[in-house]
């Protein structure tokens, strides 16, 4: 490190801290930046980039209206209000000029409809009214790599496979952090340390939905996933706030890897509950997949036959024959030569899973879909032919559950200026918090594809913003303005 005093020192070098730091540069302040493992990108860099974002040139190129009031509205009841509406306006004004800006370092969104997390253009992530999840090329990657392009560029010193251990507080004020032992000063300090799904103790403590899984939870956030920013918190006695809170996917119990390794359960296939019923559109968005399954009586089956498993494509590590061939062989999945007899397997009653066979393959091999209007969300991701019936033995259930941790909501709490608050709701002079270390935005909820992602980069932003204003103005403890 070339200085022992910098104007802002930014703690973790994803997505947050990224946009943070190119931001604090951007408003003249000189910024280090420190990164726990050997290369930037964190979870933002694995991910698939999907930002969401309202009134953006994007949705205006395809004539899609839209605004941040919707976009707010949306957001709020979603998370049945349980969120502070000022800091949630904030993010929801400032997601759309945090995606331009993003377009204006080189961030490639062409206009055009995107059917997936895979296909660059905007695509509809969630269960918005509106589409607004917006896929960049390259996803996460493409993202990193033009931030650290704009990072480079503004000459922003960054120390790689350096975690910063401690913050150090004087008369009340943060002035620093300690990493690798050393002290290294700052007028303003910017955590962007990520989430903490990779400390099994932490997930215990502050999302212990997740330990719902049992054997089946997998994590697939970056190694770097703490929960620093929990430890700094408890340290200088700041406020904590989402609890409980975090993004499980539904994943077979089988799975261990994010789906784009994994692979995807057969297209026709059935979700049934520990009833015997069908209770959901099977590829509902996890904005509300995962709480729908949750909510069931009973464990939760995918169904389906032997031409769906054969269906599979290749070069996925579980979702593929074999695989599911050799867990119905360890007898893990459920296979069975007539429905009634998988009933009996699965404990469910079989007049109930076999009506609910037959009604699927009345309605959806015929293109419709009149309880849970699956029908809709096929063509939302370009799935034009109907799915098979469910006919031909052997037929096999495979459990399913929310058992995929990608990320976590507890962190900092933080105002809409993206200061760390104290335990009594006061600012912590000189502290800002973004990502998944500064929490609040991200709720009980996820807003569909693009919420994280989009909290990183937008509150980074503002983070990084004022952080140089408060760090170039001198040492005034008042509130910072919200926004950029
Ligand atoms: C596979 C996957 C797919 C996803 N897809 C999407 C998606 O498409 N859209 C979406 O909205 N969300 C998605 N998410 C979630 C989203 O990517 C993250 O919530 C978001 O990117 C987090 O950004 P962040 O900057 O807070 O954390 P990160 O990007 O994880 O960055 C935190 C950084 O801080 C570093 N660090 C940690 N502790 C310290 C320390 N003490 N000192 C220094 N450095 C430290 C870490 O190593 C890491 O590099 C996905 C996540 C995963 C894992």
């Amino acid at each position: 490190m070339s200085e022992d005093s910098w104007d802002v020192i930014v703690v973790g070098g994803g997505g947050a801290g990224l946009a943070a730091a190119v931001t604090a540069a951007e408003h003249g302040a000189t910024v280090l930046l420190l990164e726990s493992e050997t290369e930037l990108g964190g979870s933002t860099q694995l991910s698939a980039g999907l930002f969401t974002a309202a009134a953006t040139s994007v949705q205006r190129a395809l004539g899609i209206e839209d605004d941040a009031k919707r976009f707010f509205q949306h957001y709020m009841d979603l998370n049945h209000w349980m969120l502070k509406p000022g800091l949630v306006r904030t993010f929801c004004e400032q997601s759309g000029p945090t995606l331009e800006w993003l377009i204006g370092l080189g961030v490639e969104i062409p206009a055009r409809i995107s059917s997936n997390a895979h296909m660059p253009g905007l695509s509809q992530a969630g269960v918005e009214d509106v589409w607004r999840g917006h896929v960049p090329k390259d996803q996460g990657y493409g993202l990193i790599q033009v931030l650290d392009k704009a990072r480079r560029a503004h000459g922003i010193e960054t120390v790689l496979a350096t975690r910063a251990q401690s913050l150090i507080r004087e008369h009340g004020r943060i002035v620093g952090v300690v990493a690798d032992d050393v002290e290294v000063r700052a007028n303003a300090v910017v955590i962007a340390s990520g989430g903490f799904a990779q400390d099994a103790s932490l997930v215990d403590r502050y999302f212990p939905a997740a330990h719902a899984a049992g054997e089946s939870l997998f994590v697939v956030a970056a190694p770097g996933s703490r929960g620093d920013h929990l430890r700094f918190a408890q340290e200088i006695e700041s406020s904590v706030t989402g609890q409980g809170w975090g993004l499980l996917l539904p994943t077979a119990y089988f799975q261990r890897h994010h789906h784009w390794t994994s692979g995807f359960p057969p297209k026709s296939r059935i979700y049934v509950n520990g009833l015997g019923r069908r209770f959901m559109d099977e590829d509902a968005s996890y904005a509300v997949s995962t709480g729908i399954m949750a909510a069931q009586p009973g464990e939760v089956w995918a169904v389906f036959d032997e031409p769906a498993r054969l269906g599979l494509p290749s070069g996925y590590t579980d979702w593929v024959p074999e695989r599911v061939a050799a867990e119905a062989d360890a007898g893990r999945t459920l296979r069975a030569a007539t429905l009634t007899e998988l009933a009996d397997r699965m404990g469910v009653p079989a007049e109930a899973l076999t009506h609910t066979v037959t009604r699927w393959n009345e309605q959806l091999p015929h293109g419709s879909d009149e309880e849970f209007l699956r029908h809709r969300t096929l063509a939302n991701k370009g799935s034009s032919a109907d799915p098979d019936p469910i006919a031909q033995a052997p037929y096999y259930a495979v459990r399913m559950l929310p058992a995929e941790l990608v990320c976590t909501h507890a962190g900092m709490e933080i105002d809409s200026a993206a200061t760390v608050l104290d335990r009594n709701g006061n600012p912590v002079p000189g502290l800002f918090a973004a990502g998944e270390a500064g929490a609040g935005v991200l709720g009980q909820r996820y807003v569909g594809g693009g919420n994280a992602v989009a909290n990183a980069l937008t509150m980074g932003r503002i983070a990084g913003r004022n952080a140089a204003r408060l760090a170039r103005r001198g040492t005034s403890a008042g509130r910072a303005p919200a926004g950029v």
